[in-house]
């Protein structure tokens, strides 16, 4: 591996601390769960590395996990993005056509009224359930379904007769106690056409059979024994629409990997074009396994330039509002991770899709740390991994799209703007 920057093909490990970012606690002295953490090797790198601020999508614009990774991989989410759905299905394996429409699902719990009981159905699904689905035939539109992980699947919708869209509004309720919503057509940029209508039908009548075939599913019939939630229903939302995009590899000249659990980002990988490396025991909660991240980082470098690993975790506890709980997965991404591939590649690079502060336990703008350590980087005065000691480092404030550039000429595989 060569470490000279501009010559030979420089290798990158890109880390990202999935809604890092945080806001000043004030229980905490003001500090954020990054700040309070013990991150000895964090702080290494900013040390010996360039540091900045990133807007990943754009100052004020706060970002979805998927649109984040899209900007962070080079990819303008305002030109790129499918829609949620498509992620979910390529991350389940799922095979995806161009014009597709794909659609993230949940098992869920109604009663006879179409009322949402437990939109999760106990946080169980099935593979015997998304069979009792999968293969559906409706008005000439094949219907494939996967349970991805508990009750959580992935609904693909294809026609060779029919022009679907991905402009239809969801049938999740996104709470309890609320009726099971009907599918609508939204309106594209040429306005509500055929295609909406004819997609919101199929979704409705879907739903409905959906009820009809798993309420009286014998699984259901012993989960009822057991006292358990039956799932009953698949609710969908956030409807995506099938297109090829240039890869990584043909757009910048590497090859790439992705490192991740959670089906989202293997997605978005592999709408990229990425390899996906298989891991164990990755959960997105404080029981992750990073150690097999590590290994599977360590082993994708030996064959791809640029490795791509993602931990969720930390905005897992965002979202739980829970400061103690972020600040020592931070500590333990540290001690566990980050510490064992420091320096197992020419480049690395650590960052964060979003914030997702403990405070509101909702994403937000605020823009994200990151750091470039490796040969030929303009060292800077930070010396500490976090939200406050950035802003006064060299890359100063960048937004996501920018970061695929500056790392594609570290590593080599620059282009040239005139002569
Ligand atoms: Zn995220
Ligand atoms: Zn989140």
């Amino acid at each position: 591996m060569s470490t000279k920057p501009g010559y030979g093909k420089n290798k990158v490990i890109l880390v990202i601390c999935d809604g890092l970012g945080d806001r000043p606690s004030l229980p905490l002295d003001g500090k954020t769960p990054l700040q309070a953490a013990e991150t000895p090797y964090l702080d290494e790198i900013s040390k010996a590395g360039i540091n900045g601020l990133m807007d990943v999508i754009s100052p004020g614009i706060v970002p979805g996990s998927d649109t984040a990774h899209l900007a962070i991989l080079g990819y303008d989410p305002y030109k790129y993005y499918p829609g949620r759905g498509v992620f979910e299905a390529l991350g389940a394996d799922m095979v995806l056509h161009k014009g597709d429409v794909a659609f993230r699902a949940n098992f869920a719990t109604v009663d006879e009224k179409m009322r949402v009981i437990d939109r999760r159905a106990g946080r169980k699904g099935s593979k015997e359930l998304a069979e009792a689905l999968n293969g559906l035939e409706i008005d000439g539109v094949k219907i494939y379904l996967e349970n991805t992980t508990e009750h959580r699947c992935a609904v693909v919708m294809e026609s060779k007769t029919v022009n679907l869209s991905k402009y239809v509004s969801d049938v999740d309720t996104h709470e309890e106690g609320g009726i099971v919503k009907k599918c609508v057509p939204l309106k594209d940029k040429e306005g509500e056409g055929e295609g909406e209508k004819k997609t919101a039908k199929i979704v409705n009548e879907f739903v409905r059979l959906s009820y009809e075939i798993l309420n009286r599913h014998s699984e259901n019939e012993e989960r009822r024994r057991k006292g358990e939630p039956p799932a009953n229903i698949i609710l969908l939302r956030g409807a995506g629409s099938y297109v090829e995009v240039p890869s990584i590899k043909a757009r910048f000249g590497f090859s790439a990997a992705c490192v991740a659990g959670a089906s989202l980002y293997k997605g978005v990988a592999k709408y990229l074009g990425m390899d996906i490396i298989p891991v164990e025991g990755t959960t997105g909660r404080a029981d992750t396994n990073l150690n097999n991240k590590a290994e599977a980082a360590l082993h994708a470098l030996k064959t791809h330039d640029f490795v791509f690993l993602h931990v969720k975790a930390t905005d897992s506890m965002g979202h739980d509002g829970d400061f103690e709980g972020k600040k020592n997965m931070i500590s333990r991404i540290d001690k566990e991770l980050i510490a064992r591939i420091k320096d197992a590649a020419a480049y690395i690079v650590i960052t964060a899709d979003h914030s997702t502060p403990v405070s509101i336990k909702r994403h937000s703008s605020d823009p994200v740390p990151v750091v470039i350590k490796g040969a030929g980087v303009r060292k800077d005065r930070v010396n500490k991994f976090d939200e406050f000691s950035a802003v006064s480092g060299g890359l100063g404030r960048i937004r996501g799209i920018d970061l695929m550039p500056i790392l594609s000429d570290f590593m080599g595989y620059y282009k040239m703007y005139g002569t």
